[in-house]
């Protein structure tokens, strides 16, 4: 039998076919033990209607085989069509996006020469579950959620990651000053599963400051944890100050499958003209060789390519007069790591993996936890309404006769403007008025005959949000005074 590893491969659009084909060239010659299976997606798969950019037989391929190496794809111009990546991330689960950022000084110009971070990125949750929507006329809404099993799963992955590779630090990176309910959950789990991890130091920043310090300089940091959206535009800021997003490969990792890419795009412009440079999906591979437990295969590559670009052999996007040597295409980039295999980098540090790095365990490792009590105390009813001061409306309501529950505020935007608003605050046509129990908690009836009661005054509520108590602790946030 062979000890051949199914894997699934795209080749993609743009420079996604060269890069591939180069990439493959340089695993096949490493000796990689592998047996592809290749699939179509993006463009053409697109533009032949399927509006996902991937047909129902490769999501078969990808839960045979649970390994996707991915070339960049190219998502058509025009509306209608979705995410791929958001698409195999959600439909595969891959909650996990590891990145590493690794600076090559001397041999690649960056501003930081000892740079060394790894970002995990969270993959599945806030603001890109998509859930949005145009509420009134002025104002547009976009769902941010986390979970608690979210970010139980990313957090712990970060801290088994930073063990697994002998890293010392895990920083959080979150908002938890302003999005004191969300951010304040992850941050809360950070702290809660560091205990667990006493040999690794775990500290955290404000997303804002900790970005700038990231930004200069990294030295400060090893592996960063953060929600989605931190996550995604950090990652590519970290790329890039390392040297360049062309340099960059990353790991989707999920309970089953995983996938492999580069983090840069298709570069059409750049397509079929043998310059595109091969680095980000080569250590993409890389990333996919360990996880397979191919360490030594990974091993001779990664040191292969760092001998190469410790050689002065650059591709047009990293190549500068005076350090690079020789200028080559893609193809020639591939020969080049391929007459290298076997040998390590003089100067830059060569790579070790050992057998047993493989995947961080990507099982469950959700808490056990008994659910709070909940109860059901009031009722948010954000309303439609245009027509005239925040005194106004505070004093139309409440002649609305309503049944158990009383007017308690009412905030724009999140800063209260009933009973007690600043006349400088600009208001738009959404408001949230928020009822409380008169007594200490409410019915969903109760509600309903609020809604009937509000709307039969003539005010168009558009969403009501239930306020609750979770083990007596207020489950909503308070208005800006
Ligand atoms: P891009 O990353 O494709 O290219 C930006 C620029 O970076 C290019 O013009 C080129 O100058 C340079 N560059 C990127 N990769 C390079 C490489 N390997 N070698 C040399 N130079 C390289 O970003 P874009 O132009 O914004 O997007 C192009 C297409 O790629 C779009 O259709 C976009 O949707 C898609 N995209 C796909 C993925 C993916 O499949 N994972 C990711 C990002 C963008």
């Amino acid at each position: 039998m062979s000890n051949n590893v199914p894997i699934t491969v795209a080749h993609g659009d743009g420079i996604g076919p060269e890069i591939m084909a180069a990439t493959l060239h340089i695993l096949k010659e490493a000796g990689a033990r592998l047996d592809i299976e290749t699939i179509e997606i993006g463009e053409k798969v697109y533009l032949a209607g399927n509006s996902a950019g991937i047909a129902p037989e490769a999501w078969d391929s990808l839960r045979r085989t649970k390994v996707f190496l991915k070339a960049p794809i190219t998502t058509p111009q025009g509306g209608g069509y979705k995410s791929l990546n958001v698409a195999v991330r959600k439909t595969l689960g891959l909650y996990a996006n590891v990145r590493p950022c690794v600076s090559y000084h001397p041999f690649v110009e960056t501003k930081h020469p000892v740079m060394d971070v790894v970002i995990v990125r969270e993959n599945e949750e806030d603001l890109y579950a998509g859930i949005e929507y145009r509420q009134t006329d002025q104002v547009e809404e976009c769902l941010k959620l986390i979970s608690r099993p979210g970010c139980e799963k990313i957090v712990r992955y970060a801290f088994e990651y930073a063990r697994r590779n002998n890293r010392k630090k895990v920083t959080c990176f979150i908002k938890d000053n302003i999005m004191k309910q969300t951010d304040g959950l992850f941050h809360r789990v950070f702290d809660e599963i560091s205990t667990d991890y006493t040999d690794i130091t775990a500290d955290h920043w404000i997303v804002d400051i900790g970005a700038a310090k990231l930004a200069d300089p990294p030295e400060n940091f090893d592996v960063v944890v953060m929600p989605n959206l931190y996550g995604d535009i950090l990652s590519d800021v970290a790329a890039q100050i390392a040297g360049s997003v062309g340099l960059a490969g990353s790991a989707n990792i999920g309970e089953n499958v995983a996938m492999f890419e580069a983090i840069h795009g298709s570069a059409p412009r750049r397509a079929g003209q043998n310059l595109a440079n091969p680095s980000g999906l080569l250590l993409g591979a890389v990333l996919m060789l360990v996880h397979i437990n191919q360490t030594d295969i990974a091993e001779r590559v990664h040191n292969a390519w760092l001998r190469t670009l410790e050689d002065g052999v650059h591709t047009y996007d990293i190549f500068t007069d005076g350090v690079s040597k020789e200028k080559v295409g893609t193809k020639e980039f591939a020969e080049a790591v391929v007459k290298r295999l076997g040998q390590k980098p003089e100067t830059l540090k060569a790579i070790s993996y050992k057998a047993g790095d493989e995947a961080v365990e990507a099982k469950p490792l959700i808490s056990n936890r008994a659910p709070a009590k909940k109860e059901l105390v009031g009722v948010d009813v954000f309303l439609d309404w245009h027509t005239g001061s925040a005194e106004e409306l505070g004093a139309s309501l409440q002649a609305v006769k309503t049944e158990g529950v009383k007017l308690a505020l009412i905030s724009n935007r999140g800063v209260e403007v009933w009973p007690a608003g600043q006349p400088d605050t600009f208001c738009t046509d959404h408001w949230r008025c928020r009822y409380f129990a008169n007594d200490s908690t409410i019915t969903h009836a109760q509600i309903t005959t609020l809604l009937q009661a509000v709307a039969g005054a003539g005010f168009d509520f558009i969403k009501t949000e239930n306020l609750y108590n979770f083990d007596g602790k207020a489950g909503y946030s308070g208005a800006t005074k």
